[in-house]
Parts: C-alpha cells; structure tokens; sequence
C-alpha cells in the first residue's frame, strides 16, 4: 500500500531483486496512476487501487485490456488489505489514511510490514490489542524500530532503556533564532535519507522523533521514561538497547531503508542480497549530542501526549498533518506547527479509551481545530 512513494518504491526493489521469495497481489498509490499502473504491469499484479477516485478512469485507460482488475476509493484499500490471496501487507501510506487499512489487515490476520507509523501514533492501544488477540505479527520499517528489533533477537533479559537515535533533521545546524524564516525547501533538504515530503518535514520539526519513541512504546511495550533520544547526525547507528547489566547493543550501517524493509519482508532471515554496505573506513567518527528541547519542543510534546494516553497523540499527528501539509504549501511557517499542535491539544475533546470511531473523531477534530489556528 502506497507503491509509489519512497518506502512502496524501495519495496519493490526488494521483490524484484528476489523474485523466487514474492509475488505482488496488489499495489495502490493516491494519485499517481502512471507510475502506479508501470508498477502493476511489470510486477504482474492481481490487481491495483487508486485512493482517489477521480483517477480511476486514467488507470483503467493505462491498465487496458490486461488481466489487472482496477478499484477505487478507501474502502478498496481495506478489502485489499484483507483480501485472501495476500500474506503479507506492506503498509506504507502516510498519515492517518494508514490506520483503517492497518486495521482491516489486522482483522483478516495478515503479517503487517509497518511503515505508516501514524497507525501506531494515533491508535497504538487499539492496533497492539487487537494485533494481539488474532496472534499477527507487526514487523516495523522504520529504521530505529527495525534496529531495535535487530537488537533484542536472542535476548531474554529486561530491557533498561531504548535509545533511539536522530539525525537532528535538515536544520540540525541552523540557530534556534534563525527557525523563525525557514522555508520549506530548507525544511525538505535532509542530510542523510531522501524521504516522502511530510516525513522529512517532520524531520526537520523533531515530531518525527516523537513519533518514534511513541512506535517504540508500543512495538517494545517499554515505557516512556525507559525511551530516550539522542542526536547521531551520521545516521550510522541506527538505534540502541541497553540492558540491565551495563551492556549495551547498537545496530549499524548505511543510512539505507532497503536494509529495515527486506528485514521486515524476510524476517526472522535476512536478505541475501546487500543494501549499500558500510565502510567504517569512509566513516571513521561517530558523534553523538542531547537534543536541545527549547529548538525542538516537538519531541517533549509527543512524550507528554504519549504519557497522558487516550486520544492525545491522535490530536498531536491529526494537528500537525493540517500544518505540515500548510507549511508545505506556503500557507503557514515553520513555528505555526508547533503552535497548531499546542492549540489542538488545548482545544480538543480528550477521551481515555477510544474505540476507532473515537479516533476519527478526534482526527478530525485536531485537523478542523489547526485550520481554526492557522486561519485557513
Ligand atoms: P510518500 O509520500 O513518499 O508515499 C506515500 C504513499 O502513500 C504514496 O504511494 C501515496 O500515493 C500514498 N498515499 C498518500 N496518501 C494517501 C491516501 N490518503 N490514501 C491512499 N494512499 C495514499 O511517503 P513515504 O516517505 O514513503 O512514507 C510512508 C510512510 O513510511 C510514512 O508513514 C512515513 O512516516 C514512513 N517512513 C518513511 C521512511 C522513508 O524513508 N521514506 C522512513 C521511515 C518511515
Ligand atoms: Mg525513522
């Protein structure tokens, strides 16, 4: 789910450099129904999806008269997701679109490869409940919560502390001052791993890194004051496990996303082909620093939202989903983000044990309060 973007890409490359371990059912992309229909015809799928339905004529036209069947529109995606043929889901949707297939997948008893991490941000009681009851398996992407994994295989003993590792973003290196002008295409230059827009954008801001350590929560079940944070601007170490004993396990290697996504596709094996291989010669320092959290109150803002449970964290990503794509588009700056977040977790209904509807709710609350924000 979501073939065209960094991570459906990257996917792809996966199985087209494997061809004896996959078999692609079904793709689906938002809107981009050329390279969507590209992707089906040379991977030979069952079927495609496009999410919005002004497009499904052009996909039909491009699809012609191959054996592709062709849908549209959310529901779609759901039925996708849980549709018999299908082992393995790999959701890599952005934002909250991700959390109804998530689920849907999660209700058919499929094997999850999670990229869309929302899912877990803005319903992770709900989505590691359910996932529980019906015995699936969720395998993150994300690259720190692939490394911890990798960490904790062969482990019986508590675990004392998960550090997850940060890159500091694309204004790592800008003053807190000179935050005030940033412009998106400042905010879009990563250093070290080229992304889809909003994920980079929430790089740049630290939610990202919140989002993280609330992933981290509740694919590890650690608590918050056991997750921390720290600035590695050479995205080598990919994230850490320290145990009880003074030990601690770090994950290394390139800052390449082939390397979490075969992982999640063939675990508990490992790919037997090479993402880019780190030279330790060509990297011969290693830093790591604190986050400075008045430059980044993002991050404090998640634990916070992470530590009060119920729908907080909901607002906090359905806030800044409305910001970001503003900020994006010119509509907003770059501290209106931060801004819309506080006023919507301010603002909003908050309750304790949502159901899924609750969550929508409150999506949709959080998005509708950060336009109110930002006067859109
Ligand atoms: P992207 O913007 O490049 O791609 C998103 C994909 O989802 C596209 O195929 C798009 O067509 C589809 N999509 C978007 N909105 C949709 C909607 N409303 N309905 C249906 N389809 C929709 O994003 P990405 O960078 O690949 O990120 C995907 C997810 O993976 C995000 O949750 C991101 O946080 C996470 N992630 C990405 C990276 C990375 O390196 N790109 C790393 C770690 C985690
Ligand atoms: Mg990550």
């Amino acid at each position: 789910m979501g073939s065209t973007g960094s991570i459906g890409v990257q996917t792809l490359d996966i199985v087209r450099d494997n061809p004896d371990k996959f078999e692609i059912t079904a793709l689906t992309a938002n809107s981009n129904w050329r390279q969507l229909a590209e992707q089906a015809i040379e991977f030979d799928a069952d079927c495609v999806i496009i999410g919005d339905e002004r497009y499904y004529d052009d996909l039909t036209e491009a699809i012609g008269d191959r054996p592709i069947k062709v849908f549209a529109g959310k529901e779609s995606l759901c039925s996708a997701a849980a549709s018999a043929e299908v082992d393995t889901v790999v959701n890599a949707l952005v934002g909250y679109a991700g959390l109804h297939p998530t689920m849907a997948a999660i209700e058919a008893g499929k094997r999850i490869a999670l990229a869309n991490k929302e899912t877990l941000v803005v319903a992770g009681e709900t989505v590691m409940r359910e996932a529980d009851r019906r015995g699936v398996t969720i395998l993150p992407i994300d690259s720190e919560h692939s490394a911890i994994l990798q960490c904790l295989r062969g482990e019986c003993s508590p675990v004392r502390r998960l550090i997850v590792t940060c890159s500091g973003g694309a204004l790592r290196d800008l003053p807190r001052e000179a935050l005030d002008y940033v412009t998106p295409e400042q905010a879009l230059r990563h250093p070290q791993w080229s992304m889809g827009a909003k994920i980079t954008i929430d790089s740049a801001t630290l939610v990202n890194k919140g989002f993280e350590v609330i992933e981290a929560h509740w694919l590890f079940g650690i608590e918050a004051d056991r997750i921390s944070v720290l600035i590695h601007p050479q995205s080598v170490v990919h994230s850490m496990v320290e145990f009880e004993d003074g030990g601690i396990k770090a994950q290394l290697g390139s800052p390449d996303m082939h390397l979490p996504i075969s992982y999640a596709l063939m675990y508990p094996h490992r790919a037997p082909h090479a993402a880019e291989r780190l030279s330790f010669a060509d990297n011969p320092t290693l830093t790591f620093a604190e986050v400075d959290r008045e430059k980044y109150p993002a991050l404090d803002i998640a634990y916070d939202c992470l530590r009060r449970g119920g729908t907080a964290a909901c607002t906090m990503n359905g806030a800044n989903e409305e910001a970001v794509a503003a900020f994006l588009t010119h509509r907003c700056r770059y501290h209106d983000i931060v801004g819309a977040i506080r006023y919507a977790l301010a603002n909003a209904a908050f309750i304790d044990k949502p159901s899924l509807a609750d969550y929508d709710a409150a999506n949709d609350e959080a998005r509708a309060l950060a336009r109110r924000y930002l006067k859109l």
